[in-house]
């Protein structure tokens, strides 16, 4: 099987990554070459021991270049992503894949009059704690779910230049709030009734430092998601209730339990304890008898599977495992995240 020749475009953070672990290390796809705009960046992918292109048309314009990979500030990734479509390449495109729903529909033309694949690299959807929880809400292992609290936190502020700037897609809601929204949506896989927002901006920058957000689905599930970036004190990552137990994520480190009732103990009245000032039975710990802790489970992630996956839609007409009309519908979602935090609104969607 020959491998499908990739080129890198923006050789940065996440590029210098894609060229040497996620692409460089799969065994359908390879780092063929590299593209940066900046001199400085090309270098560096040349002492890393890639062949580096002076200019996109050079890349563009190589008979074997069959894909390009764009890792570029967020919002050059639509006019990359419809040239190299023009030029008869297939497209792996960083996330978020464009700033608006507007831009993604110009791609998606593009890449049906072209007939070439065109793919958003949603890689969280592959993170183990997520994929925990995916299987405690399909197993029912907590019951039926009825509430999700999805939160990252951090507490170095807003990393890098141009991720404060708003003409880059800067801020924290087109950053870490498209990996949480994509994975909470491919979870519940219901569209959303309705959304509250909050954005913060307490580093002063003109871009969100982090927001959280308040979403009903169809089938009633509610969520939370969070994202901060001046929280010295985490809350977890992951909180999860069902009708019959909890769960509880800590972080990456994949710490956390999930406590559901005994059903094999009769229930006795909670003993009040003493809290504060005052006395509560309501708030008393339920008797050791009465719940029992699960183990959050294990779970094997197959990450490889996303260029093999891309490999497949190309060469063998597979169904792509990140779909364009679900990257549409997390779009979506944040026009109406920014506009329930401007107008202070709930909004309803159709
Ligand atoms: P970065 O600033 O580290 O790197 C961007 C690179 O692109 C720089 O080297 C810059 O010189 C180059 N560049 C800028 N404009 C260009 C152009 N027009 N043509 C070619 N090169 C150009 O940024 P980053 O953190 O690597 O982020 C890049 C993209 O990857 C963003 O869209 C970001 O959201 C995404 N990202 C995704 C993940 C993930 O987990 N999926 C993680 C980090 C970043």
């Amino acid at each position: 099987m020959e491998k499908m020749n990739f080129v890198i475009v923006g050789y940065g953070g996440m590029g210098g990554y894609h060229a040497r672990e996620l692409i460089g290390e799969n065994d359908y796809v390879q780092t063929y070459g590299v593209y940066d705009i900046k001199e400085e960046r090309r270098e560096q992918a040349r002492k890393d021991g890639f062949q580096t292109y002076d200019t996109l048309n050079d890349v563009l314009a190589d008979d074997d270049v069959e894909a390009i990979l764009i890792a570029t500030p967020n919002n050059s990734h639509h006019e990359i992503a419809i040239k190299s479509l023009r030029a008869g390449k297939h497209v792996v495109c960083e996330k978020p894949v464009t700033m608006s729903v507007a831009e993604l529909d110009d791609i998606l033309a593009v890449a049906e009059t072209t007939q070439r694949q065109f793919m958003v690299h949603q890689n969280r959807r592959w993170d183990n704690d997520f994929l925990i929880v995916r299987e405690w809400y399909q197993q029912q292992m907590l019951g039926e779910v009825f509430q999700i609290e999805s939160r990252v936190h951090g507490a170095n502020g807003i990393p890098g230049d141009w991720r404060h700037l708003k003409e880059y897609g800067g801020g924290m809601l087109l950053d870490w709030g498209v990996h949480l929204l994509d994975q909470l949506l491919f979870l519940v896989d219901q569209p959303i009734k309705r959304v509250y927002s909050d954005l913060s901006y307490v580093l002063g920058d003109e871009v969100d430092d982090g927001f959280t957000a308040w979403l009903t689905f169809g089938n009633g599930v509610k969520a939370h998601v969070e994202v901060g970036t001046s929280n010295f004190v985490k809350l977890p990552r992951w909180y999860v209730k069902g009708y019959s137990g909890t769960g509880q994520i800590n972080d990456w480190d994949l710490s956390g339990k999930i406590i559901v009732p005994n059903e094999t103990t009769e229930r006795v009245a909670p003993t009040p304890i003493k809290a504060g000032q005052g006395l509560t039975k309501t708030m008393a710990p339920p008797s050791e008898e009465m719940t029992k802790e699960l183990p959050i489970l294990e779970v094997e992630a197959d990450f490889p599977e996303f260029y093999r996956n891309f490999y497949e839609v190309v060469h063998q007409n597979a169904t792509p495992v990140v779909k364009n009309d679900e990257v549409r519908q997390v779009l979506v979602l944040i026009d109406a995240i920014f506009e329930s935090a401007m107008t202070g609104k709930i909004i309803e969607m159709n």
